[in-house]
């Protein structure tokens, strides 16, 4: 389910431009032009974060800001046009989690949001997961294979944890996709592949069997090596 973007903004040439930008991105959005307004959107429809304006007529995005804070912990990412450091330290005392000076650009605002997002997430404590002779520390992002130490990058830890989490299961293209990639390439993408593949030199790096399997024309399965 894709994350709902709550925008309150006055100006409505930057409503809309957020609006379309975000939409584009996969974001469900709704659209306040004033502080009541967005509140009681809030209150209707409980967004994943607000974006919020500092200036707007009526009741301004400080109030707005204590209100939403006040019922509750969505992330809250606050604009203004002031630039006055003083005014940024009032933002966040009144509970806003980062502000961005306007005029941004569009893909500092997705990085502010992403990182809002992760910030958000409620952080389980890290687990060891194991499978056969292979280990991934979800605190640290290392795999161990053995004695030996396996470092991933981002995505290849991804795709790791979504097998070790599922042993044994086949997971589809469509689920590893989805999964991993929180969007459809389509099906013409062969990304999965490569990143598979990048796995299986990691893993297999020093002769061992293999333990991530291809299932034909369907997905791939974690399971123990063939005999
Ligand atoms: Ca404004």
């Amino acid at each position: 389910m894709s994350k709902r973007i709550l925008v309150i903004e006055d100006e409505e040439r930057i409503a809309q431009l957020l609006k379309r930008g975000l939409i584009y991105e996969g974001y469900r959005v709704d659209v306040a032009y004033d502080g009541h307004a967005g509140l009681q959107l809030a209150r209707e429809q409980p967004p994943d974060l607000v974006i919020l304006d500092w200036m707007l007529p009526g009741l301004d995005g400080l109030e707005v800001c204590r209100r939403l804070r006040a019922a509750g912990d969505v992330p809250i990412l606050m604009l203004t046009a002031k630039d006055e450091v003083q005014d940024r330290v009032q933002g966040l005392d009144t509970g806003a989690d980062d502000y961005l000076v306007k005029p941004f650009e569009f893909d500092e605002l997705l990085a502010r949001i992403r990182a809002l997002f992760r910030r958000a997430q409620p952080h389980s404590e890290p687990e060891v997961l194991r499978f056969a002779d292979l280990e991934l520390d979800t605190g640290t992002h290392r795999a161990r294979r053995g004695e030996r130490y396996i470092d991933l990058t981002a995505k290849e830890y991804e795709l790791l944890e979504l097998f070790m989490r599922n042993p044994r299961r086949v997971l589809t293209r469509e689920t590893i996709f989805d999964r991993v990639w929180g969007y459809d390439f389509g099906g013409e993408s062969n990304i999965i592949e490569v990143y598979v593949r990048y796995l299986r030199q990691k893993t297999e790096e020093n002769g061992e069997p293999r333990l991530l399997h291809t299932v034909r024309g369907v997905g791939y399965v974690l399971r123990e090596p063939d005999a």
